[in-house]
């Protein structure tokens, strides 16, 4: 399950994050492509920033429920 304890130090403060248990798998990206982005070295996905509505709400949970590795959470 994910841990705030071991989010990525990129990602946006608020509740959903990224873990960095990370595999990078990239199914997380199609779902929400405009709040996760993937560090420079591409070994991790960040969450850019919060959800801003319930649509980018909708896109969050959606990767959330696609990570293999239950790198996502909501609870941050
Ligand atoms: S779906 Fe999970 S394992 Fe895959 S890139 Fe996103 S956070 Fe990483």
């Amino acid at each position: 399950m994910p841990d705030k304890n071991i989010k990525h130090p990129l990602n946006a403060p608020g509740p959903y994050y990224v873990d960095t248990t990370c595999t990078m798998c990239r199914n997380c990206l199609e779902e929400a492509p405009m709040l996760l982005t993937v560090v420079d070295d591409e070994t991790a996905v960040y969450f850019n920033r919060q959800p801003a509505n319930d649509e980018e709400t909708a896109a969050a949970q959606r990767a959330l429920e696609v990570c293999p590795t239950l790198s996502i959470g909501n609870d941050g």
